[in-house]
């Protein structure tokens, strides 16, 4: 139970240093310096305010030198992270595989909310992505090397053909080319197999909150949604019911 409250915690704190993330490498700052500090008053943040969603409590929302709101996306980007740190170590415990569970989700919670902020998913994390989680996968999380050789190249290729395919026929851009790294990033980490779980639960999420949307808002449908937060999503779900969908899947293909 302590070890629950502690990984709930830990997941706080670096869902906090997420948050750092997900504002600065946009805007091309570094992540380590300066201090953080009120974007509106530059009042260094005294550590004190800096605990993790209870500061945003006690704080009620407001900088404590200038009053300025405090956007409600820094306690939640935490409790998501916290929430996934801890059903994270209660199925896998304290082990390796967990660490780089860890790592991969917290990369997907920056680029999700990074991709809603400005329609991009950054190359910094995405690139460096692709060869450390395919390592990862073969080396710590037992993944066959040639699945994992097959999902990078269908993650890769599969939405380069679709974009292709689309811009020729349509002469617009669609998916963006951040997706397509991203989706090369989390084939060659599950392997090839996860792609058609991968592609399913995204493209229907997104297709349900994409109509949604555009009868809210009014919006085109291409400017209604980004498509890296339900592929982000999607690999998390997978991490859960990956094996089960798989299970599920092999009678359908012997
Ligand atoms: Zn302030």
């Amino acid at each position: 139970m302590i070890l629950y409250i502690f990984a709930f915690i830990f997941g706080a704190v670096v869902g906090s240093f997420l948050n750092v993330c997900i504002f600065r490498i946009p805007a091309k700052g570094s992540i380590v310096k300066p201090s953080s500090q009120c974007p509106q008053c530059h009042h260094p943040i005294r550590f004190y305010d800096n605990i993790p969603i209870i500061s945003f409590l006690i704080l009620r929302a407001k900088c404590r030198d200038c009053g300025t709101k405090i956007s409600w996306r820094y306690p939640l980007v935490e409790l998501i992270t916290a929430a996934f740190t801890l059903v994270l170590f209660m199925k896998f415990g304290l082990t390796l595989k967990f660490l780089v569970f860890f790592i991969f989700t917290a990369a997907l919670i920056v680029i999700t909310f990074i991709d809603l902020d400005h329609q991009i998913i950054p190359d910094v994390i995405s690139l460096p992505g692709i060869p450390i989680f395919f390592l990862a996968a073969i080396f710590i999380m037992g993944v066959p090397w040639q699945e994992a050789v097959i999902g990078l190249l269908i993650g890769g290729g599969v939405l380069f053909a679709i974009a292709f395919v689309y811009e020729f026929l349509t002469k617009r851009e669609g998916m963006g080319g951040g997706d397509i790294k991203l989706l090369a990033m989390i084939g060659g980490f599950f392997g090839w197999k996860s792609l058609i779980f991968i592609l399913l639960f995204s493209s229907l999420a997104g297709a349900l909150v994409g109509v949604a949307v555009m009868i809210i808002q009014k919006k085109n449908m291409k400017y209604a949604v980004p498509f890296g937060p339900f592929l982000s999503a999607a690999a998390v779900a997978y991490i859960f019911l990956g094996a089960s969908f798989i299970q599920f899947l092999i009678p359908v293909y012997k």
